[in-house]
């Protein structure tokens, strides 16, 4: 693995390189701090920053979070030197073009022939813009999305003035296409948005069955794949036991959305929208008498709704990528591990005796309960918590898990047996993002049956 103190120090002097080929200059000295006043702050700065969960570690498999890549790191503060504004090329032609580049790859990655995109500060963003350019498209109709989609199309929705639409799931969190359908014969839809890894559940909603639908409905089609666009790399090639139709399906929708923030080893602040009809650019069309002076070729801040966004960013993923590469081998290997890592945990936890598999893997989510007694709604959800709690504050040996929070009719729907005696119930979900949870799976299930006997006083 690679140093990153040296890589840094290089950084720095590629930088200074540069910036000499300018001529000399001096700093303000009201810019000037010293070594000493830097020192103390930093003392502080470092003991607020301890206040922090170990994403980094196999230890940590709660939410969707983990560091980014040391390449990453390279590339962003590299480029954060000189501070690049991808609105325009007049705020850095070097990064706006490795942003080209980059989004060409993603659109490769989904197979797309044609495509207008850009990157976001977030999954929200490019989302945003999505439903955006739905509504341009079909003003007078509402969007329609799964009750596991993410919060924000409801909540966009909202924002835009467009009337949101929730559609039933399967008993695996899937859009259920009958209900789309019935949804779509009221006319009242102009855009269905389906979900590659639902972020519960990692669940991937049945594109190439609602697509067609969509064809005959003369309905949008928009992939929200923030999480699991880069499950692609294996999906496409049915890797890793991961079904091919939904994925192959995407290249024929009309935009899709994934985060590199999430899947794709970069620091936040790096989300990617891609439309399949460059024509939706005409939606974006503006005026700026600030900027695009240096050229007149389409700068990105023409067609993103977003003004600033940092350079940094294409900087970033541009150099991850010419490591690892959009391929099977290259990030799909990262990916690959945290996938099989959930299998085999699947498997295990089948044959616990203390634990229960809330419905099988898609991607590389993990949703488990304790065997409770009563096995009621009300003990798992009390049991569930309990082993957040007890997993992260445990002194010796911890393990960072988190919850979700399921609604009694999915969790009947999955387990009829188990007593319906509150609406919801939380249980354990686990993300298991990083490739080094294959490596510690059997330290992981060992410690979560342990904590599950512990919480469920067994
Ligand atoms: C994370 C996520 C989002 C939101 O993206 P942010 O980058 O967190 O803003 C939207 N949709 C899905 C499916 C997600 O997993």
């Amino acid at each position: 693995m690679i140093e990153l103190g040296p890589w840094l120090e290089r950084a720095v002097a590629e930088v200074q390189a540069w910036a000499e080929t300018h001529g000399e200059y001096a700093m303000h000295p009201s810019l000037a701090v010293t070594d000493e006043g830097l020192a103390a702050a930093f003392e502080l700065f470092g003991a607020r920053l301890r206040d922090n969960y170990p994403f980094f570690h196999p230890r940590y498999a709660g939410q969707m979070l983990k560091p980014p890549h040391p390449v990453a790191v390279i590339g962003y503060l590299t480029a954060m030197l000189i501070n690049p504004n991808n609105h325009a090329l007049d705020g850095g032609p070097a990064t706006a073009a490795m942003e080209r580049e980059v989004v060409a790859d993603l659109a490769a990655m989904f197979g797309l022939e044609t495509h207008l995109g850009h990157l976001t500060t977030s999954g929200t963003i490019a989302n945003l813009e999505a439903l955006y350019v739905a509504r341009q498209s079909h003003p007078d109709r509402g969007i329609a999305y799964s009750m596991d989609s993410h919060y924000t199309h409801a909540r966009m929705c909202g924002v835009l003035g467009v009337e949101g639409h929730s559609v039933p799931v399967d008993a695996r969190g899937r859009m259920d296409v009958d209900a789309l359908e019935g949804l779509l014969r009221t006319g009242k839809i102009g855009t269905v948005v389906l979900t590659a890894g639902t972020t519960g559940l990692g669940a991937i909603d049945p594109i190439d069955d609602a697509l067609p639908l969509a064809e005959r409905y003369g309905v949008r089609v928009h992939v929200d794949a923030a999480y699991g666009g880069f499950f692609s790399l294996l999906g496409r090639d049915g890797a890793e036991g991961i079904p091919s139709p939904p994925w192959l399906a995407i290249a024929r929708c009309d935009s899709v959305v994934v985060d590199p923030h999430k899947h794709g080893l970069q620091p936040y602040g790096c989300g990617a929208v891609l439309f399949r009809d460059p024509a939706v650019g005409r939606f974006y069309v503006h005026d700026s008498p600030y900027t695009y002076f240096t050229s007149d070729e389409l700068h990105l801040g023409e067609i993103s709704l977003e003004c600033s966004r940092a350079g940094a960013s294409a900087a970033a993923l541009w150099l991850t990528l010419r490591l690892l590469p959009l391929t099977r081998d290259g990030l799909g290997a990262v990916l690959a591990a945290g996938r099989r890592a959930a299998v085999r945990w699947a498997d295990l936890i089948s044959a616990s005796e203390w634990l229960e598999l809330y419905q099988p893997p898609e991607l590389d989510i993990v949703t488990l309960y304790p065997r409770t007694r009563p096995a009621s709604l009300t003990a798992v959800d009390t049991a569930s918590a309990l082993m957040l709690e007890r997993g992260m504050n445990d002194t010796v040996d911890p393990v960072f898990l988190s919850v979700l929070r399921t609604d009694a009719s999915a969790f009947m729907a999955r387990h009829p047996s188990v007593v319906r005696d509150a609406k919801n119930a939380r249980i354990v979900r686990s993300v298991l993002m990083k490739p080094e949870s294959e490596t510690y799976l059997d330290w992981l299930h060992r410690r979560v049956e342990e904590i599950a006997r512990e919480a469920t006083g067994a």
